[in-house]
């Protein structure tokens, strides 16, 4: 079964850079624009996660390492990819272009960028990133930055909201139309952002906390703020974010149509959508790979939801959400 997904979030470009398997089209892991298009994906969202010092080092590089030219190394690993394979995959920037590419067979690569650290509190770069395709940016990683705060067990940090710099910058990427991208943001910074807002906003990968108590998971008030935006939270694969206990090492598929299911009673079926963090995380996955979708889909379709239900989750949620806040 062919579920034509969009998934609004991977890390698979950042594993492409380390790694050097740097065509898009095939490649180890989870995530090839070959196997989107065999399994009939509409679309990827493909973020440039901006690597913690920490990991850098583990990667053997050196402290001198420059965001600006692994950003631009990412953006060159996108493109390049997608212009060797113009038969199977092409870039995308709006709902309107994943429709036409879909319409011509073609997966579609979004660019995304997950931490706004390399913005460095200037309104420039928000535009450079922009005018270089990303259409979606996660404010914050776990680490303060010149947006905001990260997600915290520490509960007075963990209500810090956005700094003044994130407040306008929020504003300026809605006038752009870039998705703004709260996952991995602090709960005051969401709410800040809820408040701000004028456009939908998302949660590219994001569960729901009342059911796996993982502080990147969203509160029920802040799935229904974010029902009331208009906007999505992307379902997160992760084992960390899906189970009662964090600490339980597998991805199951009935607690990932759980959360579906939770999120769509409390918020409604126009909030949820997929953001699997396919290459980004660690664990025992029943879905093992982007062309093991139809196994959710399956579990969805077995629980009552509906055709109709269905296609909104997989992939008319983010299309409405980015015809309404993408341009
Ligand atoms: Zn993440």
């Amino acid at each position: 079964m062919k579920t034509g997904c969009i998934d609004m979030h991977c890390d698979t470009l950042m594993k492409a850079y380390f790694d050097h398997h740097d065509d898009l089209y095939e490649r180890p892991g989870q995530i090839d624009f070959k196997r989107m298009s065999e399994a009939g994906a509409m679309a990827q969202f493909f973020a440039i996660y901006m690597p913690t010092k920490e990991f850098i080092g583990q990667m053997g590089l050196s402290g001198d390492f420059e965001d600006d030219e692994y950003i631009a190394r990412c953006s060159e690993i996108f493109e390049t990819s997608i212009k060797a394979h113009p038969d199977v995959a092409a870039k995308a920037c709006t709902a309107r272009d994943i429709r036409a590419n879909f319409s011509k067979g073609l997966v579609s690569g979004v660019l995304a960028m997950e931490d706004g650290r390399a913005v460095g509190g200037k309104f420039d770069n928000i535009k450079a990133y922009y005018d270089l395709g990303v259409r979606a940016l996660s404010l914050t990683w776990n680490f303060e930055n010149c947006f905001g705060f990260p997600n915290s067990d520490d509960l007075v940090d963990m209500m810090k909201g956005l700094k003044p710099f994130g407040k306008e910058a929020i504003q300026y990427m809605q006038e752009l139309g870039m998705l703004v991208d709260v996952s991995h943001l602090s709960d005051g910074g969401f709410y800040d952002v809820a408040s701000i807002c004028t456009k939908p906003f998302v949660a590219t990968h994001s569960n729901a906390r009342s059911l796996s108590p993982h502080r990147r998971n969203l509160k029920d008030d802040q799935l229904r703020l974010l029902a009331k935006a208009g906007g999505v939270t992307g379902l997160n694969v992760c084992p960390a974010f899906l189970n009662a206990d964090i600490k339980d090492k597998n991805s199951r598929i009935s607690e990932m149509a759980k959360h579906v299911r939770y999120i769509a009673d409390l918020a409604g079926t126009d909030t949820i959508a997929m953001g699997s963090d396919f290459d980004g995380t660690t664990g025992i996955f029943e879905m093992e790979d982007c062309t093991q979708l139809y196994k959710l889909a399956d579990a969805l379709k077995k629980q009552g939801f509906t055709e109709a239900e269905l296609d909104k989750f997989f992939s008319g949620n983010v299309l409405r959400v980015m015809d309404e806040a993408v341009k």
